[in-house]
């Protein structure tokens, strides 16, 4: 089992930077006391930046400490509404911004190129209350997709849109839109140059071209979150740029209710990241709740029989889950997973790599 990493407060995991041994990876772990104990009421949030060939050895201290402070921002953001009494909807949602506005992760701001050189968007938000859910697929202006995912839940009697369609909802609901080449960023249009090259070394003809998702500066960074607010209620949120050099207008997991994102009171909220067509194929975030509901699994034990039994001989990923009591798991059987969790205590535990 792959566990959770801790930095020590964010001052010594510089100090660990400074020294540079194995040892000395991600750390920030910091106690605050809330609520009274008297008045404790189970609540909880995690959240993942995408999985896969992550390593210690190939990141530079001042990246990792940048992921840390992102990863840090983004849960702080969606332990305060939680800890306010706000729901796990909202918390899910705004946690999810923060990461979408930045360069670091593939969605929103950092998503990565398709091979016509557009970024396409894909989000998905689910309420474990309601049931409700709201996804959109293939967008290239909308500035945060979690957020038009959200309009859909709330505001549409569907689930799920697409292209045109969902940019013309946007517009209908106020969701904020932004000029394509928002999307622009060197590192994520590098990536497409590196794996087009490599595309064309490896596969001869058109036909037979596929895009070597397992290529190893393959940009990684989907993101999500799922929370349990103090009333009980689950969520579970994805937004993700897919996969670099995705053609035909390729659409992942992280949009697909059951298979990238899924939240059930009963159960629990669960986000996925990898190759997202295992994912879709695995139904994977689905498969964790319906372990826990027909086969009395605990989220631990079907995150585990997920991650590492069932996708490691078809993909790579990982995902991330809390339960309606608070239990919270990070799984992944990839290299490494930027990830973050947060309990009703202030516990915080940021971690990046592998054990
Ligand atoms: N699951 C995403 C997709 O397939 C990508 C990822 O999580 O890295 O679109």
């Amino acid at each position: 089992m792959k566990r959770f990493l801790y930095f020590f407060a964010f001052t010594s995991f510089l100090v660990g930077c400074e020294n540079s041994n194995k040892n000395s990876e991600t750390k920030i772990s910091q106690q605050e006391t809330f609520p009274d104990a008297t008045d404790q009421v189970n609540f909880g949030i995690v959240i993942h930046g995408g999985a896969g060939s992550i390593r210690e050895k190939n990141m530079s201290d001042s990246t990792k400490i940048a992921y840390a402070e992102k990863l840090e921002e983004a849960i702080r953001t969606g332990h305060e509404i939680l800890k306010n009494g706000g729901t796990a909807v909202d918390a899910v949602r705004e946690t999810i911004n923060v990461m979408e506005n930045s360069p670091l992760f593939n969605s929103g701001k950092g998503a990565v190129f398709a091979h016509d050189g557009t970024n396409q968007l894909d989000a998905s938000i689910m309420d474990g209350k309601t049931l409700k859910a709201g996804a959109v697929a293939g967008v290239t202006t909308v500035k945060n997709p979690i957020n038009l995912a959200f309009q859909v839940m709330v505001n549409s009697p569907h689930v799920m849109l697409y292209g045109d369609g969902a940019e013309e909802f946007a517009k209908l609901q106020g969701v904020e839109l932004v000029d394509p080449s928002y999307f622009y960023t060197e590192d994520s249009y590098k990536a497409l140059q590196r794996v087009k090259t490599a595309e064309k070394k490896k596969y001869k003809t058109e036909k037979t071209v596929f895009y070597n998702a397992r290529i190893k500066d393959y940009k990684y960074g989907t993101v999500g979150a799922v929370a349990l607010d103090k009333n009980g209620n689950l969520a579970a949120g994805t937004s993700t740029g897919g996969m670099t050099n995705k053609r035909w207008n390729r659409i992942g997991d992280s949009p697909i209710i059951g298979a990238g994102t899924y939240a059930n009171n009963k159960t629990c909220a669960i986000s996925c990241t990898g190759w997202g067509e295992y994912f879709i194929r695995g139904v994977a975030a689905y498969d964790v709740s319906a372990m826990m509901e027909y086969g009395g699994k605990s989220l631990q034990e079907a995150a585990e029989i997920v991650i590492h039994e069932k996708l490691p001989s078809v993909g790579g990923g990982g995902l991330i889950g809390i339960d309606s009591e608070g239990n919270m798991v990070a799984e992944f059987n990839t290299p490494g997973m930027f990830r973050a969790m947060m309990d009703e205590q202030g516990k915080l535990e940021i971690a990046m790599f592998e054990e």
